[in-house]
């Protein structure tokens, strides 16, 4: 496997940072993933776009244009021979003398990382996932801006060991009010009463680029997405429920707390979406509806 580090490929044995890195010392770095569908990336765009701006936030300059980037990652599918893929972009404050202050970082770090990935197994989608609402929260919008997608992954990471011990797929954060929020690395969705719903920005999610697809299948279709304060009674008592991220896609949940999700299986509307989903990757990555 060929990783990119910093203006070159080299073999994963290669592919080390400096200790004194501060995305290593201090988590202080950005990150996106992006699917490729059979050589193609999935809302390139967006993902880069939201790149620059999780870079800009925190005042990390770019080592190259997007234009760069971009020609990056898909050298990174070639090299690796990789049609389909899960591929992180990582992009640190670059390494430093030990202390906060970056203006002592003048090099950037850029890694991009590839995995293949073809989805997940069809019976994962068939049965549904197990999501558990965990006592970690979600931060504040008012504390750290989510649109920042950020390499401090904390309280990500401690929903996912809570959600594994209560032998659930995801860990679903509430808001510090107790909102539904979202997973621990994803968008959530519930059906209720033929309605939509999902959380509104002001919980603190990250605007998911799935979950933005998410709103404009539903637009084709005539429906709407609510955005409201939901608690998890309205997660409890929904007819469907969907978590949305760039390798899940569409996810149905069929159990959460252990209570059983509407019928228990994956929901009319949740299955319509999906389709029209995989039809959008179809269209966007060239791929013909056999292939
Ligand atoms: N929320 C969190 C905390 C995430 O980490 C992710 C993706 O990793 C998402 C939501 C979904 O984002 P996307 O649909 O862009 O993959």
């Amino acid at each position: 496997m060929l990783i990119y580090l910093n203006h070159r490929f080299v073999s994963k044995k290669q592919a080390t940072v400096s200790v004194f890195d501060h995305g290593f010392l201090y988590g202080d770095g950005v990150f996106e993933t992006l699917r490729a569908y059979k050589g193609r990336y999935f809302l390139l765009r967006e993902h880069l776009a939201r790149l620059r701006n999780s870079a800009k936030r925190l005042g990390i300059p770019l080592p190259f244009s997007l234009n760069r980037i971009r020609t990056v990652l898909y050298q990174t599918l070639t090299k690796n021979h990789l049609p389909d893929a899960l591929v992180r972009i990582s992009l640190t404050r670059g390494p430093g003398p030990i202390g906060l202050d970056p203006a002592f970082c003048r090099k950037p770090t850029l890694v991009v990382i590839p995995r293949i990935f073809n989805g997940y197994p069809s019976a994962v989608y068939r049965k549904g996932m197990k999501l558990a609402v965990v006592s970690v929260r979600r931060i504040s919008p008012e504390m750290l801006d989510p649109q920042i997608k950020s390499m401090n992954f904390l309280n990500n990471i401690m929903a996912t060991i809570e959600a594994k011990r209560a032998k659930a797929d995801e860990g679903l954060m509430l808001s510090r009010e107790g909102f539904l929020c979202e997973g621990s690395t994803s968008n959530i969705f519930v059906v209720k009463n033929g309605r939509l719903f999902t959380p509104p920005t002001t919980t603190g999610i990250l605007v998911g680029t799935t979950r933005q697809v998410v709103f404009t299948l539903a637009r084709s279709i005539r429906m709407s997405v609510v955005e409201s304060y939901l608690l998890p009674s309205d997660l409890y008592n929904a007819e469907e429920c969907f978590l949305t991220n760039t390798s899940m896609e569409i996810m149905p949940v069929c159990v959460a707390d252990g209570r059983r999700i509407g019928a228990g299986s994956p929901g009319p509307l949740t299955c319509r979406l999906r389709e029209l989903f995989k039809e959008r990757v179809r269209s966007e990555c060239g791929i013909s509806a056999k292939g």
